[in-house]
């Protein structure tokens, strides 16, 4: 397996509106509209830039993992994803080599990406995202 590029950085805010401003007026991305994840208790904005998007992550419930991860450590970089061409794949090389995954078979991400995150134990405490779309 050999991961493609940087698909996206997974941000967590507070205020999905107010936090696309910055990268809007700032930077001048535009944004690609909003989308609910149900499964994941996220609504998500992308903001392409380049080759790569900002993916910024808002939670719908206070039990959510975006919202868990603020009371944790505040607003900020969450997680790091990289396009893979075969999802399947690649979890089971990783799994051969000896790396934990958080999911074991591939779940919906927005934008109807095939989607699975590695164990932040496996990688030194990066939450690393696969991602196939
Ligand atoms: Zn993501």
């Amino acid at each position: 397996m050999k991961a493609l590029k940087v698909d996206h950085i997974g941000i967590a805010v507070n205020d999905l509106e107010a936090s696309t401003k910055f990268y809007t007026d700032a930077l001048g991305l535009e944004a690609m509209g909003t989308e609910v994840v149900e499964e994941q208790k996220v609504r998500v904005a992308f903001l392409p830039c380049g080759d790569a998007e900002v993916e910024l992550l808002e939670s719908t419930a206070p039990d959510g993992p975006i919202a868990k991860y603020i009371e944790k450590k505040g607003e900020g970089i969450q997680h790091l994803a990289f396009r893979v061409e075969n999802i399947e794949q690649a979890i089971a090389d990783m799994q051969a080599k000896g790396y934990k995954m958080i999911d074991e078979k591939p779940r919906y991400g927005a934008g109807g990406a095939k989607i699975a995150f590695v164990h932040p134990k496996s990688t030194n405490g990066v939450l690393v995202e696969l991602s196939e779309r």
